[in-house]
């Protein structure tokens, strides 16, 4: 690392499908440090060992490449502070860890979980605030040890202070203050030896050189306790910039259920890259010029961190589509144009995979255009008289709909195989013949009745395009409610755990 060298990165968590917020920060981070010479460090922190996949690890990185984010360290490509994985780093972790029990700013914590539910509960019923409440600080550091020896199951935590308020600078936010009494005594390593978020995202921060922390808002009220932990280690922190969530129009956080958050829907609804990190780079910044179409170089030579606007910029698809449409009217030649549309969908390989699924459904070569238009389609026209499930109500299944998205969320594997065993449970679970099932399904995602093979089908659509669909046709069902919806979790936590 030279001296005075800008070092930034984006450290996606790998748990579902690669997401616009990811590409939001990277796309920050990447203009910030190409503006200044700097290092764009990419960082997969997969500490949580049940919910990170190695699907959604790979989806992420080839999402950023599609989008041309294209990162100087990382786990693919190396670099000198790696390795860029955190369960690659559990040694160095847990050194640190030891270091901070033996200076005595952390301590175990043997409490069990029967323990902490009661407490909470004292707590609730008292009106006090929720938090631990420290007792296993005062266990003596030899007992500790010798607890620890004979296997009881430990986590451990860091010293937070009790009393007086800690001040943070963010480049955004300004100065920002937090009473300590409303911070816990953090979990740092967990009692399968695994750290949490802030351990690891600190220690790897120092480790890895980073100059400037660039992440989303929702993590601010986590400072303190790393500005606690950089001062216990004795490293200077590095500077703050917390940028504004992306919402959805209501102004509620960005969330799946009013737009699709997934990059790979985007790609293949056919934006252009270049378009979506545009409009990425206008939630919260304009160019100094007040142009609102530019390219990436222009932003990294213009981004200024101090120029981002705080207000909760809105992810406006129909903005995003205008900006798409002017990239193609102001930036193709047909030539050109012809050329994406290939390499987007009009190519060989695409229709290598449906012939097949067309093949016994044509009567003659012509019948090929509205018989496939759907796989080359971004929302189709659907009547919502056509959603029909046998002896259900448009409401039950809306309801359907939705658990079924549920469940695509959880398949690892969006291939044919897998989706006939799951249409083939939930059938059974909502007591509909199968035949009878698919029959809305059809609708919803093709706009008509009749189709090419579903389950086929659905794979050759993808799994993002799949559930926008469906969740396109619950809106057309009349949508579910905040309070149906909490009900509806419930009933399929009930149904298939
Ligand atoms: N793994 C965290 C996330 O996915 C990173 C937050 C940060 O950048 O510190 O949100």
């Amino acid at each position: 690392m030279s001296e005075g060298e800008v070092r930034v990165r984006v450290a996606p968590s790998p748990t579902g499908d690669p997401h616009v917020g990811t590409a939001y920060q990277a796309l920050f981070n990447y203009a910030f440090a190409r503006g200044r010479g700097g290092k764009f460090v990419l960082r997969i922190e997969d500490t949580d060992r049940a919910r990170s996949t190695k699907q959604s690890e790979e989806a992420i990185l080839e999402s950023l490449r599609w989008l041309g984010l294209p990162w100087d360290e990382g786990p693919d490509v190396g670099g000198p502070h790696g390795p860029y994985r955190q369960s690659e780093r559990s040694e160095i972790y847990r050194e640190h860890v030891n270091g901070l029990l033996k200076a005595g700013h952390a301590y175990r914590c043997f409490c069990t979980v029967e323990r902490l539910g009661e407490m909470r509960a004292e707590q609730r019923a008292k009106g006090e605030m929720l938090g631990y409440d420290r007792l296993c600080r005062s266990v003596a550091a030899q007992e500790s040890q010798k607890r620890a020896n004979s296997r009881e199951s430990f986590v451990v935590r860091m010293k937070v202070p009790v009393e007086g308020h800690c001040v943070i600078h963010d480049i955004l936010h300004g100065e920002v203050h937090k009473d300590w009494a409303s911070v816990d005594d953090q979990i740092i390593l967990k009692s399968d030896g695994f750290p949490t978020y802030h351990l690891a995202n600190v220690v790897d921060d120092h480790l890895m050189g980073i100059t400037h922390v660039i992440r989303g808002e929702e993590w601010l009220n986590s400072v303190p306790k790393h500005l606690k932990l950089y001062e216990y280690f004795g490293w200077t922190p590095p500077l703050f910039c917390h940028l504004p969530l992306l919402r959805n129009e209501d102004k509620s956080k960005l969330s799946k259920r009013k737009n699709p958050t997934s990059i790979h829907y985007y790609r293949r609804a056919g934006y252009f890259p270049q378009a979506l990190l545009n409009f990425l780079g206008m939630m919260g910044w304009l160019m100094p010029n007040g142009e609102e179409k530019f390219t990436l170089e222009e932003m990294c030579e213009n981004l200024k961190l101090e120029d981002i606007s705080l207000g909760g910029p809105v992810f406006d698809r129909q903005k995003l589509k205008w900006l798409n449409a002017r990239y193609i009217r102001e930036d193709y030649t047909d030539e050109a144009l012809h050329e994406e549309l290939e390499r987007w969908a009009i190519n060989r390989e695409m229709n290598g995979r449906i012939v097949p699924l067309a093949h016994m459904r044509l009567q003659t070569l012509a019948d090929w255009g509205y018989l496939t238009a759907a796989f080359f389609a971004d929302e189709v026209p659907v009547n919502p008289e056509d959603l029909l499930m046998k002896g259900k109500t448009a409401e039950e299944l809306a309801g359907i709909f939705q658990m079924t998205i549920w469940k695509l969320e959880e398949l690892q594997d969006f291939s044919k195989g897998f989706l006939e065993i799951l249409f083939q449970e939930l059938a059974e679970k909502f007591e509909v013949k199968l035949k009878q099932f698919t029959m809305p399904y059809y609708v919803a995602l093709s706009g008509r009745k009749a189709w090419t093979p579903l389950f086929d089908s659905m794979e050759v659509l993808g799994s993002d395009m799949t559930r926008m669909r469906l969740r396109r046709a619950i809106d057309l069902l009349g949508g579910i409610s905040g309070k149906k919806l909490r009900k509806l979790e419930n009933e399929y936590s009930a149904m298939f755990d």
